[in-house]
């Protein structure tokens, strides 16, 4: 790829396929519910669901059998829903470190709960507290040209940040905030369990990998997050992207690296 491919890639709109990524992403959510009713019985060969709905008619013992898995997986699809809503309200009602005094919006996150992939970065700036939505401003429009760089759109990724409010002027977030609200962002990261996740920036990085090291350094580094291992991936922050057109080619290494997590 030549310099000005990459910047392209990365600057402008990328052509995707809207309906190929639409068909694709359908496929990948729907099975589980369909491969449980199909592979175990429930539909063609065996009495029709509706059947099964009425409470005059006892299920075989199989078929009580398949119900239970279904009400579970149903149960536990609504206990993540319970969380979901549980958890933003508690962000959206916060005030414990004292951002609430000069917030407009909390900026909880963004995108599909059930995302492969899931950005992080550090606060929300200006439009973002002014909007309630994390990365919309100069440096989101860039965040999404380099989504779309690598076959993504905003809705097929979770996108939040450390902080879930505004630090007035876009100071540095201090320590006690970033204890104080981190929690919310793990909670996240453990409903969604993402195959990878993307630090943006230095002081993402350090707060997710609980390190100081600097960020050339972690870039070139195979990290993982957490208990559960998952791989992170550390790139520059689309801001200061902004401001150094000759990083962006050492940010377009990092989105293919990034794409091959999600293959
Ligand atoms: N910078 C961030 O780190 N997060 C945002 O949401 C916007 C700008």
């Amino acid at each position: 790829m030549n310099k000005t491919d990459y910047l392209q890639a990365m600057g402008v709109d990328v052509w995707v396929d809207k309906k190929t990524k639409v068909k694709a992403i359908a496929e990948e959510q729907t099975p589980e519910l369909e491969s449980n009713t199909s592979s175990r019985g429930l539909t063609a060969g065996s009495r029709k669901s509706d059947e099964l709905l009425d409470p005059a008619v006892k299920p075989r013992d199989d078929e009580a059998e398949n119900i239970n898995l279904l009400n579970s997986a149903h149960s536990g699809e609504k206990e993540k829903k319970n969380d979901w809503s549980s958890l933003k309200e508690e962000a959206l009602t916060c005030t414990a470190c004292g951002l609430d005094q000069t917030r407009t919006h909390v900026v909880f996150g963004v995108g599909n709960q059930q995302a492969d992939i899931m950005f992080i970065g550090e606060a929300p700036g200006a439009q973002e507290d002014k909007q309630g939505e994390p990365f919309v401003g100069r440096a989101g429009q860039l965040l999404t040209s380099m989504l779309k760089a690598i076959g993504l759109q905003r809705e097929d990724v979770y996108i939040a940040n450390i902080l879930k409010c505004r630090p007035q002027s876009n100071r540095d977030p201090k320590p006690e905030e970033v204890a104080l609200c981190t929690p919310f962002l793990t909670q996240q990261i453990a409903l969604i369990q993402p195959k990878v996740i993307v630090a943006l920036g230095g002081t993402s990085a350090h707060y997710l990998l609980n390190t100081s090291s600097p960020l050339g350094e972690m870039r070139e580094r195979a990290l993982t997050y957490g208990e559960q291992n998952t791989p992170l991936v550390v790139t520059y922050h689309p801001a200061y992207l902004l401001r150094s057109l000759t990083e962006k080619r050492k940010a377009w290494q990092d989105l293919l690296r990034i794409k091959q997590y999600l293959t």
